[in-house]
């Protein structure tokens, strides 16, 4: 492991002038990713700027009614906050759906969305790899895959995005906030994670340099109908090979408002905004979400190794609709 430089940043503008100052600086959120990447080697930073310490861990309601969340709050205080269980409840089921408590104790926010792929040649520095050597070439795509994606990938790199958190976090249409010695910016998540295309290693439209200071979540009465169902190969402390958020509102046997997203299919957390077109105003049946499921999955272009995807998710949106529409029409009655 290459020797490094610590230093805590006490408020936003000294974090970001440090990590200006030098450019093989990196943030140190709760470090449960990072740290493995530098004994790896993959990552190698000069100076490590911990975060940790900053004015960002608070949870608040905004005016309006959404949700803003700082970008330092760990991922349990996220998943027990009532107003999270209460607003967003899916949110809560993905992030402790993730990890272990130990390391929900130390991840925050801002490192769970940018947390590196779990591509097994991606931590091999032995094994090439597009991600983490532009031009080396993909030692997945005809390797071991069955992890991978089978959505938005390239033939450059086919790797998925680990986050739970992020999955909820794109059905319910969040926005990142951050500074930058320029100034404060955000982008909204479905714009957050770049297209893979022939360029894997820039993963994210964050300016150089520049810190999530947190997240806002705008109002959605829906949200508080949702749910998040993961798929693993163990019972817990493994990460999805698919996963689902979901809000439904059904009135009358029909879908008045629904939220879709799928995880563990694609290099970032996928909204599924074919299902939900397919969906709205029609009505709330297992044969409608398995033709939603499938309209989204019409563009699934799956390996050798990972076609299983395909019917799994497509399983999982027809279970976890059915349970939301049994759950809001038995509340109704
Ligand atoms: C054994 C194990 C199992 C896991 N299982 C799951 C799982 O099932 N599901 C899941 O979703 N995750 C899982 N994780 C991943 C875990 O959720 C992430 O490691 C964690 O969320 C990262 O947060 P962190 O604060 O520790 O980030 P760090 O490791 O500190 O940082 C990660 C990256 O984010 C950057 N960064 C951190 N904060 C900021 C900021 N404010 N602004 C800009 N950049 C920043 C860092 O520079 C670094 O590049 C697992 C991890 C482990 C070790
Ligand atoms: S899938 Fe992506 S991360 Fe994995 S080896 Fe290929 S280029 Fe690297």
């Amino acid at each position: 492991m290459r020797e490094f430089g610590y230093e805590r940043a006490h408020d936003v503008a000294g974090a970001v002038a440090l990590l200006g100052a030098d450019p093989e600086a990196r943030y140190l959120g709760g470090g449960t990713n990072l740290v493995d990447l530098m004994k790896s080697g993959v990552e190698r930073p000069a100076l490590l700027v911990d975060v940790r310490e900053l004015p960002l861990d608070g949870i608040e309601v905004t005016a309006d009614g959404g949700l803003r969340v700082g970008a330092t709050v760990t991922n349990s205080d996220l998943a027990a906050h009532p107003e999270v269980r209460r607003r967003y409840p899916a949110l809560t089921q993905a992030v402790l759906a993730g990890a272990s408590g130990q390391l929900r104790n130390m991840a925050t926010v801002g490192g769970n969305l940018l947390q590196r792929t779990r591509c097994g040649y991606f931590t091999d520095t032995a094994r090439s790899c597009n991600k983490r050597v532009p031009g080396s070439g993909c030692s997945a795509h005809d390797g071991e895959h069955h992890n991978h994606a089978i959505l938005g990938a390239s033939a450059h790199c086919v790797a998925t995005h680990p986050s739970d958190m992020a999955v909820a976090l794109a059905a319910f249409d969040a926005v990142i906030s951050y500074e930058t010695a320029d100034g404060p910016g955000e982008t909204p998540l479905a714009d957050f994670y770049l297209p893979v295309g022939d360029t894997p290693h820039r993963e994210t439209a964050l300016p150089p340099g520049a810190l999530i200071t947190g997240i806002t979540l705008p109002p959605a009465p829906v949200a508080a109908h949702s749910r998040y169902r993961k798929v693993r190969e163990r019972a817990s402390y493994a990460f999805a090979i698919g996963s689902i958020a979901a809000a439904l509102d059904v009135e009358d046997g029909v879908v008045r408002d629904v939220r879709l997203a799928y995880g563990a299919v694609a290099s970032r957390p996928w909204r599924a905004r074919a299902a939900e077109a397919a969906l709205t105003g029609g009505p709330a049946t297992a044969t409608a979400f398995a033709a939603a499921a499938d309209a989204e999955l019409a563009a699934a272009e799956p390996l050798s190794d990972n076609g299983y995807k395909v019917p799994l998710l497509r399983n999982l949106t027809v279970a976890l609709l059915s349970e939301l529409t049994e759950a809001t029409e038995g509340a109704a009655r």
